[in-house]
């Protein structure tokens, strides 16, 4: 991916990125043809990534996805890591907090899901939602049993700026210790999901995907991409950017994000263990004993 191009995806650290500067759809030089090789590649090097990650055991990778209803989410990491050895990923989706979830912080459900080391961990939603849903309906926060909370009034503009530099300094915490994060933003527009729902309504095979709450939220997507904003403005970081992806074609969302993917894992100072004379010595030994034992 040339340089312009990813430059132009990434939210800018400290500045304010509003989602309507950032494009749903693609027009490009890439065909889809081209665009669905691309990808396939980077399924093959991801696999060899993750291969590499895990030998080096020295960082963990954690992907976190959010966007707005039928953006893509589910198809994307399908399609992004089909190539991985299913013991090298996890993939954890995050819904409404349970009862026991919400006898904690907001970050305790996430910690508890995190990557080890030498894996990628995959968030379908996250510690995002804190700032998305919850903003858009503040009435949440006043059931959470927060301390000082006890209506939506409470709920102040600078709860909201102490909640983004909270998450802020989880993610330079998770950095600092090993874990890479890497945030993508699915960018659908609001013509595009109509006509995803649509096709959800028409076609049986899709109905189960439909959900009467999705028409509710669409109801609010002025609100939601308000949000939005805030939190690419607030929590785009030089030690964990976030990247807005185009969503209204497919397979270029699906391309770009493998791109992203390798190109920032590749980045890693990663390698294969080197042998060392002594296990060289060990091996040879093992050799000879193992061909003793053949006969
Ligand atoms: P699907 O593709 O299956 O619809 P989904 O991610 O939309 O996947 P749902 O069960 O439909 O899954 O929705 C999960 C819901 O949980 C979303 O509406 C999301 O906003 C909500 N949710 C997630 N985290 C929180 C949170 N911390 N507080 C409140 N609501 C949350
Ligand atoms: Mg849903």
């Amino acid at each position: 991916m040339e340089k312009d191009e990813r430059d132009r995806l990434e939210a800018k650290p400290g500045k304010k990125n509003n989602v309507k500067d950032f494009s749903t759809g693609y027009d490009g030089p890439l065909i889809k043809a081209e665009g669905k090789e691309l990808l396939q590649r980077n399924v093959d090097r991801l696999a060899k990534l993750q291969d590499l990650l895990y030998a080096h055991d020295r960082y963990a990778v954690l992907v976190v996805f959010q966007a707005m209803d039928a953006a893509g989410k589910d198809g994307t990491i399908k399609h992004v890591f089909s190539g991985i050895n299913p013991q090298g990923c996890q993939v954890c989706a995050f819904k409404q907090p349970s009862d026991e979830e919400l006898d904690h912080d907001y970050l305790w459900r996430i910690v508890r899901q995190l990557p080890e080391r030498g894996r990628i961990g995959v968030f379908n939603r996250s510690h995002y939602e804190d700032v998305l849903v919850v903003k858009v309906h503040p009435e949440i926060i006043a059931g959470n049993k927060l301390p000082g909370i006890f209506d939506v009034k409470d709920v102040t503009k600078d709860f909201w700026s102490e909640r983004y530099r909270q998450i802020n300094d989880f993610e330079r915490y998770l950095t600092e210790t090993g874990t890479i994060v890497i945030k993508f933003f699915l960018n659908v527009s609001e013509k595009e999901q109509e006509k995803r729902f649509v096709a959800r309504l028409n076609d049986p095979a899709k109905n189960w995907k439909f959900s009467s709450s999705d028409l509710k939220e669409r109801e609010l997507w002025s609100e939601y991409m308000q949000a939005y904003s805030d939190m690419l403005s607030e929590t785009s970081t030089d030690y964990a950017p976030w990247y807005v992806i185009p969503a209204d074609e497919k397979w270029y969302m699906r391309y770009a994000v493998s791109q992203i993917l390798v190109e920032r894992i590749e980045r890693l100072p990663i390698h294969y263990p080197e042998i060392t004379e002594e296990k060289q010595k060990v091996i040879e030994q093992a050799k000879e004993e193992l061909a003793k034992l053949i006969g």
